[in-house]
């Protein structure tokens, strides 16, 4: 399968007055029709500025190059009116804080058929409603609940609606940033329930950001570790989990085994400045394994034999260190 999304170095960079802080440094990864790609790392890592780059949603002041295509595209340089069009039909997004809200005045019906028309002229009224009321139905809004207003749910269901909003148009291709909160493990098990029937049935594709490495373990096919704006480690889910080969990935999935025995989330060191990161590995500072020639050299990404991407010196290309640089760092 040709991917659905393809993206090529991609930088995304916000102008300060200490100078430019670099969210998005070089990233690039592919996604294939139907296929879960699990984006983690710390807070302020670049991950939340990748999800919404992806889908042109940078906020003003925020500059981007590299390459998104998508379908044939580049949504990088197509221009706000074409991104317009594909948000929506062909490109989801959920987010905690949604970019629309339900209008009070409009049955929950109503915002459906709006939807729905505007994008789908040719759809009938019946199949308006059935298609609304099945994907209403995945998310837990019983459909008795169809013609009700806004204001007669709480704010956890008005907030699985806009969900069933965003993917009754079936997009091609959804980002999901932290969708739930990590309180609503009711909602986090819905909305993984109908993105994976969204998947099997349309063949969607899914970027999903959390701070949930279960629901990554459950949930995704592979799984991207960011640092400091740059994928330290990509691959196969159950593979990086089995065998982390960044010490990054490995500190953070320990980290968060201890984070379910004793409510401790905690890697030594904090993430870097992002105005001046660290010279060379970005995580040199707290690498237990930072060897001499980590500050000095931008670790260059190799493929192991199972297929993950890694960025680090630990796994070569061991030609291009010396034997000096191999040395522990000190
Ligand atoms: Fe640690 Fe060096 Fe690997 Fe960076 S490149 S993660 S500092 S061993
Ligand atoms: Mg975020």
């Amino acid at each position: 399968d040709a991917p659905v999304l393809s993206v090529h170095d991609l930088r995304v960079w916000y102008g300060t007055e200490r100078g430019p802080v670099r969210a998005v440094d070089g990233v690039s990864f592919d996604l294939r029709p139907g296929e879960t790609l699990g984006l983690v790392g710390e807070s302020g890592c670049g991950k939340s500025t990748l999800g919404r780059g992806v889908l042109g949603l940078l906020p003003p002041g925020a500059k981007a190059d590299g390459e998104i295509e998508f379908e044939g595209r580049d949504l990088l340089t197509c221009g706000r009116r074409e991104l317009e069009r594909l948000r929506g039909p062909e490109l989801g997004m959920i987010f905690q804080e949604p970019l629309t809200r339900l209008n009070p005045l409009m049955r929950v019906s109503e915002h459906f058929e709006e939807t729905l028309r505007t994008h789908e002229p040719g759809l009938g009224k019946e199949e308006i409603r059935r298609r609304s009321i099945e994907t209403l139905r995945g998310m837990g809004i019983p459909p008795s609940r169809y013609r009700a207003y806004p204001h007669e749910f709480s704010g956890g269901m008005r907030q699985r609606i806009m969900i069933a909003l965003a993917l009754v148009l079936r997009p091609r291709f959804v980002v999901a940033d932290e969708p739930t909160t990590a309180l609503d493990v009711l909602v986090e098990a819905q909305i993984i329930g109908i993105l994976a029937d969204l998947r099997r049935n349309f063949d969607t594709a899914l970027l999903l950001i959390t701070h949930n490495l279960g629901i990554v373990a459950e949930a995704c096919d592979r799984v991207a570790v960011m640092y400091a704006g740059h994928i330290a480690e990509e691959g196969d889910a159950r593979e990086v989990f089995a065998r982390p080969r960044h010490p990054y990935t490995r500190e953070l999935l320990r980290s968060t085994i201890s984070l379910q025995t004793t409510g401790l989330h905690y890697i030594p060191g904090a993430p870097p400045d992002l105005v001046e990161p660290p010279g060379g590995c970005t995580f040199h500072p707290r690498c237990p394994d930072a060897m001499a020639a980590c500050p000095r050299q931008d670790p260059v990404e190799v493929r192991t034999p199972e297929g993950t991407r890694v960025a680090c010196w630990l796994h070569g290309p061991a030609e291009l260190l010396t034997e000096e640089g191999t040395a522990p760092l000190v």
